[in-house]
């Protein structure tokens, strides 16, 4: 008899995401005529760069040749892209690694997800709270997280690091040990980010305790701010602690495209019962054997991205949405609502005004303004009484959105 893993069982359905569209569907059904402007969108809008469009169309017709044709590739990428990544994502910060340290995948969200298969089933996880929920949810799905408490929100064997104003935003240094680290900076959903000092404070503990940091880096991008690290190893000794996440997403707007990389030092062995393991030895034997590569296709493109048209026309896309991020935050000012976020990353956090909900703010820009955004508290127990917005929308959508929100009275 084939038995179920049960931890599937204990998964909290995503209510936020669904919530949201049905609160949405509901409004336009007794509302026909009224135009609902989201700024709820967390994916890119603008269309790829045309270097990237130019080498895709090259590449399949290199696929169309015999003398070019290829199958399957390196399961762990072709080092034509590998070499840019190093080149420059990494050398150009004084940062080394080998070709086999960089391993290219389809995205950040399966890399961060399948990642914690490394880990034995006893290791305490530690999560920013609120939180990007795929880090938890994959940990619940691999019997880590305990029993849900439904009146907290919060899982048993999950440590929790609250984001929130009072402590600016910085997740504290946990009393009890922990030994798998998540850390996304810039942060969704709260678009805040770590300076060097903080991030070594966590490079330091994890050090110390033989803890293991997954740094999600997909917003690296969108860093404007100086002191701000573009990436972990830029901390002394993060090579033996740190796993970064690297996404082509949101940076490059590959989020249906799909093209990403891991970075796994060699620096980082673990104990087990079978003696020590390598790190990057076990995620290159996972991925060979569980993965079969990125298509030859989707690589080229993301080549692409390191060309000096790649790049001048990527920044373009990014300031066109970090435009879009200062017309919010100029719009916020105005009336007095306070906010994070939205110099370093495309997510704008905001307070709800007079200590509303964030489910009572929601509907209120719904009903009111015509304009929907995430509530706060869907990404965690910390996130209660907040909101995002996203600077993903188009200029026009965000301007009239931001002129229907200061006319609303709060
Ligand atoms: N990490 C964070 C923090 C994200 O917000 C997202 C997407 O929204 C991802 C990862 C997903 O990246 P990818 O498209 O490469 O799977």
């Amino acid at each position: 008899m084939a038995i179920a893993n049960s931890n599937y069982g204990k998964l909290q359905t995503s209510y936020l995401f669904s919530e949201v569209s049905k609160r949405i569907r509901t409004f336009k059904v007794s509302h026909p005529n009224v135009n609902v402007i989201s700024l709820g969108i967390g994916d890119v809008t603008l269309p790829l760069p045309s270097a990237v469009i130019t080498a895709l169309h090259k590449s399949v017709d290199e696929m169309g040749d015999i003398t070019t044709f290829r199958g399957y590739g390196p399961e762990t990428g072709y080092e034509f892209l590998i070499n840019e990544i190093i080149v420059n994502d990494y050398n150009s910060k004084g940062i080394y690694f080998a070709t086999d340290e960089i391993i290219i995948s389809d995205g950040t969200n399966c890399d961060i997800s399948n990642f914690q298969e490394l880990f034995d089933r006893d290791n305490i996880v530690a999560i920013t709270d609120p939180v990007y929920p795929v880090y938890l949810d994959t940990n619940v799905m691999a019997g880590r997280s305990g029993i849900y408490n439904s009146s907290t929100g919060k899982w048993s064997d999950i440590v929790y690091l609250p984001c929130t104003r009072e402590n600016k935003f910085i997740p504290e240094i946990p009393k009890k040990k922990v030994d798998l680290i998540y850390l996304c900076f810039p942060n969704n959903p709260t678009g805040t980010v770590l300076n060097r000092e903080e991030l070594k404070k966590w490079v330091d503990y994890a050090i110390e305790n033989n803890s293991i940091i997954l740094y999600d880096s997909a917003y690296e991008a969108y860093i404007a701010e100086e002191n701000i690290p573009h990436s972990i190893y830029e901390i002394e000794g993060a090579k033996n602690v740190a796993v970064e996440f690297k996404s082509f997403s949101k940076s490059a707007g590959f989020t249906g495209t799909r093209c990403a990389y891991t970075v796994v030092p060699k620096e980082i062995n673990l104990d087990s019962d079978s003696g020590k393991l390598n790190l990057n030895d076990m995620w290159s034997r996972r991925q060979t054997t569980k993965f079969n590569g990125v298509p030859y296709i989707i690589q080229r493109a993301a080549a692409a991205v390191y060309t000096n048209a790649g790049k001048k026309q990527i920044k373009d896309n990014i300031d066109y949405y970090m435009e879009n991020a200062k017309i919010i935050i100029s719009a916020l000012d105005s009336i007095g609502i306070e906010h994070y976020g939205g110099i370093n990353a495309p997510y704008i956090w905001l307070r709800a005004p007079n200590d509303m909900e964030s489910w009572d703010f929601f509907d209120k820009l719904l009903l009111e303004a015509n304009v929907a955004g995430t509530p706060g508290i869907g990404f965690g127990p910390s996130g209660k009484g907040y909101f995002r917005l996203t600077a993903f929308a188009s200029h026009e959508n965000t301007i009239e959105a931001m002129s229907r929100i200061k006319k609303l009275k709060l």
